[in-house]
């Protein structure tokens, strides 16, 4: 087998070896069939029953919540923040949100196309390198529903609770840290996530929304635009991504069998604090941007001295194998995501650089 890179990319991102090395196995002729799970009709039994079953793995690693429904949506998380508001906002509602970075302000800048909008608690003043307090989140009387962003994978935030709404619904964009660590379903309206990072390959979003909210949607909405659409054709309304799907639910009996959302977890956190303490115990060599108490397990974000040194960096990361660990382009610096797939290995390694580009200096 050809050698893998250590893939540290933030999405899309590296997917579990297994997972790829068994979809390989049956990429031609997919249990008999005599073709790919891409060359067969999405209305047929096959297709149908690894969708069933991507939707039942779901909802299953989440703990079986009743109420709750799994849609496959085109249009990454992106088209999420604009049917959000299409389809929760109503006259004389206001949308409310956490502003937590780049990807809260994205979600808000589409809501305020749509309708009123309110902005519950804010962390622009730390120029987001920390997070709102829980406690300081202001609901406006007439909210919608607030919206809220688990992790900032450009700034490399992330909540390690959630706020309690009441009977506001709790709506949250967790592209960047879906199925990373056990939540509670129960607390959310509604959860979404561009697939691209922990659960497969882009081309689409997984939404998991409590049923009596998309009984109905506005009759204004084009068809392809309703949550209730989805909901009322298994999300077969009309093609699927199907190759996508199959992957996500090849992803998910991945993480059943590294146990669950805990297990995977368990590993997300010895890998995050391994590089962390690499950052911490560089003597001021290397710079965690986030304050500690709102840093991200999965989005790990340093910097530097000089941006020089910044490029050196990658130049030489980059001939030792490892790639993805510059910064976004909109905030600079580095940054290493290290999702579910990211062995622990490749953090090794990374850390083992780190400290060989420190005292080579
Ligand atoms: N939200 C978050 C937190 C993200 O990280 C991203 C993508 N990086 C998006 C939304 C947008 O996702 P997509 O590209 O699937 O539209």
């Amino acid at each position: 087998m050809s050698k893998r890179a250590f893939n540290f990319n933030a999405g899309p991102a590296a997917l579990p070896l297994e997972v790829l090395e068994r979809a390989q196995a049956e990429f031609v002729d997919y249990r008999n069939t005599g073709m790919s799970i891409m060359e067969m009709s999405h209305r047929g039994a096959v297709y149908e029953a690894v969708h069933n079953e991507a939707q039942e793995r779901l909802l299953s690693l989440l703990g079986n919540p009743s109420g709750y429904k799994v849609l496959f949506i085109q249009g990454g998380a992106s088209t999420q923040f604009a049917m959000i508001p299409m389809n929760f906002l109503g006259q004389g509602h206001a949308a409310n949100y956490v502003m937590t970075g780049s990807w809260a302000d994205k979600a808000l800048k589409e809501a305020k196309l749509i309708g009123e909008t309110h902005v519950a608690a804010s962390s622009e003043e730390s120029k987001y390198m920390s997070l709102p307090k829980l406690a300081d989140i202001q609901l406006s009387d007439n909210a919608a529903y607030l919206h809220l962003t688990s992790n900032e994978t450009i700034e490399g935030t992330q909540f390690k609770d959630f706020p309690d709404t009441g009977a506001v619904p709790l709506i949250c964009d967790m592209s960047s840290d879906i199925l990373s660590r056990p939540f509670d379903l129960r607390r959310f309206g509604m959860v979404y996530a561009g697939a691209q990072k922990n659960l497969g390959p882009s081309g689409v979003a997984v939404v998991i929304v409590r049923e009596d909210l998309i009984t109905d949607s506005p009759k204004h909405l084009p068809t392809m635009l309703r949550y209730n659409t989805y909901l009322k054709n298994n999300s077969l309304y009309n093609t699927p991504p199907s190759f996508g799907i199959y992957m996500i639910n090849e992803v998910l009996k991945w993480i059943e069998e590294k146990g669950g959302l805990a297990g995977v977890q368990d590993m997300n956190r010895k890998k995050a604090a391994l590089i962390y303490d690499a950052i911490d115990n560089s003597g001021g060599f290397y710079r965690g941007c986030v304050n500690p108490d709102s840093r991200s397990d999965m989005n790990i974000t340093f910097r530097l001295e000089t941006e020089e040194l910044e490029k050196e960096f990658v130049k030489a990361s980059e001939k030792e194998g490892f790639v993805g660990l510059k910064g976004h382009r909109s905030v600079g610096g580095l940054r290493a995501s290290v999702y579910n797939a990211v062995p622990y290995e490749s953090c090794k390694a990374l850390v083992d650089f780190m400290e060989h580009f420190k005292n080579n200096r």
